[in-house]
């Protein structure tokens, strides 16, 4: 018989009735045999009332007592919950995270999980209870009982990290939608269910604003080898599964900060076309990666940095095999973007870097920790090395650097994030970039897996940053100590020249709240660090598509923003990783862009042929719109 853990969000448990319906399903899988372990959010909307009331009596709440006010709503839910099922007949025990001892780090709202003591736990298991814990919650140690929160959305992270310490058979997430699907139904009423993803897909997509899962509840999935599913409360359909590599062994402490970084990877074979001033309107990519991909090149990293006046950069890598034909692309459809580009500007120009290399450090670890990216920008300059391009995603930061730097910035990253394995070459005809090499992809990998909308972010621009190594790393350590995580970071390719100082500007996203302290550290250090001025821009909404089977298919690019230009929609900053593409947009464009570019890869009913079309019942639907 299995230990099974089940986990049941907001929605699922938001009234009596539905507490009474989650208890019966709990009840009959006990009955089954089965162990199980219940893991429970907050009825409803309880932790947004709590927060609302938190911030009418504070504009900026302790944090910890934000933590000992918010903890509560798990707690009504545990002991309703552990009623409803001892009312079935079947023994349960309600327990919060302190009786369980899930010892997590003293940083409150936002702690991350060390360690789960299971003793009582699997006493419990042993006497045929079942077990409820409250999700989202831990304590900072067994003696001194500081409780914690692990962050908005945290409970599927309790559950899968719970599954992990028990080792148990199976961790089912209940949610209020059928399991994962191609997009959020919310915006996109036809996004169709998966049966399957893979963690690094639903890692990205997670991250990208598809709150279905919580990305940490992901990372422990793939670091721990967790059997992952995520389905309806309201259906026995089997949802959908999260596939992840076989793990390597980990120790259960420092669970969730344990191995920031697992490799260092770098590929040789990199060469830069930047196109510089063209024109910043809607089809300006399009136009020119929809050229690339009919010379069937495969384009790596793409970046297109925020714009000044009426133009924008853009750069993009390839194999130093096809520069060449990249450059002639580029070269050919310059003139045609020089007549339109504003006169006062000056002409679009195309420059090549024939040998680059791309290093990048990898690991789900580093999710959420603003320091890693930092820690690499400083390991590099204190090499003396130059980055040119960095392209970031929550499991990788990859910067793109000139060739013969190669060798001593893998010496000095592995030493830097104590990695001890070979550095992995990435070679776009070896390995398939974004995989290990005991992954493969099935033949039938659709290109695109999802997409997702994240219209929580603001974009930060910083003008005028001295053009030189290090600069990257002091910027972001300042917003790393302040615990500030930043996602798209893009170094524009122009540079200018200020006051005889060679300058580029840098933009990054961030979270919206934290949009205000960002600009404000970092206009503070503006003197000191020597750039100019700090702007933000509130209104965009980031689009992104994921897919590990986009690696080694040109065209992928050129679709996605061949969508966006059919409804005129201008992009305004382009950032990619392996198996993800990000474009920023203005925040008014946001639902449409989504909506378009879904659409573009088939991704919504009948076009899609390796997953079944799903109904969303009236019942269903209802739910929907109750909890929206
Ligand atoms: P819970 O309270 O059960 O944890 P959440 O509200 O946190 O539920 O997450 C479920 C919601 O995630 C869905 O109602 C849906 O609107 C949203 N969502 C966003 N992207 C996706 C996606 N790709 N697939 C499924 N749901 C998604
Ligand atoms: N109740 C918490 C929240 O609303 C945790 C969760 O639901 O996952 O963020
Ligand atoms: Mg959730």
């Amino acid at each position: 018989m299995a230990l099974i853990v089940q986990k049941y969000g907001g929605t699922s448990v938001g009234s009596v009735e539905r507490i009474q319906a989650v208890a019966q399903r709990v009840a009959k899988t006990a009955k089954a045999g089965h162990s199980v372990v219940v893991v429970v959010s907050a009825m409803g909307k309880t932790t947004d009332g709590l927060v609302k009331l938190a911030h009418e009596i504070s504009s900026t709440p302790n944090r910890r007592e934000m933590d000992m006010l918010l903890s509560t709503g798990e707690q009504v839910s545990i002991a309703l919950m552990s009623m409803a099922i001892q009312e079935l007949g079947q023994p349960a025990i309600s327990m919060t995270g302190a009786q369980v001892g899930i010892v997590t780090e003293a940083e409150h709202t936002r702690a991350r999980i060390l360690s789960i003591e299971t003793d009582r736990l699997e006493r419990h298991l042993k006497d045929g209870r079942v077990v409820v814990v409250a999700g989202f919650q831990g304590i900072t140690s067994l003696t001194d009982f500081e409780i914690t929160t692990l962050g908005r959305g945290g409970s599927d992270t309790s559950a899968v990290a719970l599954a992990a310490a028990l080792r148990a058979d199976l961790c089912e997430i209940y949610t209020d939608v059928p399991g994962i699907l191609t997009t959020d139904p919310r915006i996109v009423p036809d996004a169709q269910l998966m049966a399957e993803i893979t963690s690094d897909e639903m890692l990205e997509l997670a991250s990208l604003g598809a709150k279905v899962l919580h990305p940490r509840a992901v990372e422990i999935a793939r670091n721990y080898g967790v059997t992952l599913v995520v389905r309806s409360s309201w259906t026995d359909e089997p949802g959908t599964k999260v596939v992840s590599p076989i793990p390597q062994p980990r120790s259960m402490n420092g669970l969730e900060i344990s191995h920031t970084v697992d490799a260092v990877e770098f590929d040789t074979d990199q060469a830069k076309v930047a196109m510089l001033r063209v024109p910043d309107r809607p089809g300006i990519a399009a136009r020119l990666f929809g050229e690339i991909a009919l010379q069937n090149l495969d384009v790596d990293l793409i970046i297109q940095s925020i714009h000044e006046g009426n133009t924008n950069d853009i750069a993009f890598t390839v194999t130093q095999n096809s520069l060449n034909r990249a450059e002639a692309v580029a070269a050919a459809i310059a003139p045609a973007l020089r007549t339109t580009a504003d006169p006062a500007s000056g002409e679009a120009e195309v420059m090549v870097e024939r040998q680059m290399a791309k290093v990048s450090i990898a690991g789900a670890g580093m999710i959420g920790r603003p320091g890693v990216a930092a820690q690499m920008f400083a390991t590099l300059a204190d090499a003396g090395i130059n980055i040119q391009m960095i392209s970031t995603s929550e499991v990788k930061v990859s910067c793109a650097i000139d060739a013969e730097d190669c060798d001593q910035a893998i010496r000095t990253l592995c030493d830097a994030f104590d990695v001890i394995c070979s550095p992995v070459k990435i070679c776009n005809s070896g390995i398939a970039q974004g995989l290990n090499a005991n992954q493969t992809l099935p033949a039938n990998t659709p290109p695109v897996r999802g997409a997702a909308l994240d219209i929580k972010q603001a974009q930060l621009a910083i003008r005028y940053v001295p053009d030189r190594p290090g600069m990257a790393a002091k910027i972001f350590r300042l917003l790393a100590d302040h615990t500030i995580s930043v996602d798209m970071i893009i170094q524009s390719q122009r540079c200018r020249l200020l006051h005889g100082v060679a300058s580029r500007d840098i933009a990054c996203t961030v979270a919206q709240i934290d949009a205000d302290e960002a600009q404000a550290i970092l206009q503070r250090a503006a003197m000191e660090l020597g750039y100019g001025e700090v702007t933000v821009d509130r209104a965009i909404a980031k689009v992104s598509i994921v897919g590990t089977g986009m690696v080694r298919r040109p065209g992928i690019a050129a679709r996605m923003f061949e969508a966006l230009a059919k409804q005129q929609i201008n992009i305004q900053m382009i950032a990619t990783s392996e198996i993800k593409i990000s474009c920023v947009v203005s925040e008014e464009d946001g639902v449409r862009a989504l909506q378009a570019v879904h659409t573009a890869f088939g991704l919504s009913g009948r076009d899609r042929n390796d997953q079944a079309p799903i109904e969303i019942s009236k019942t269903q639907s209802r739910v929907h719109s109750d909890s929206a």
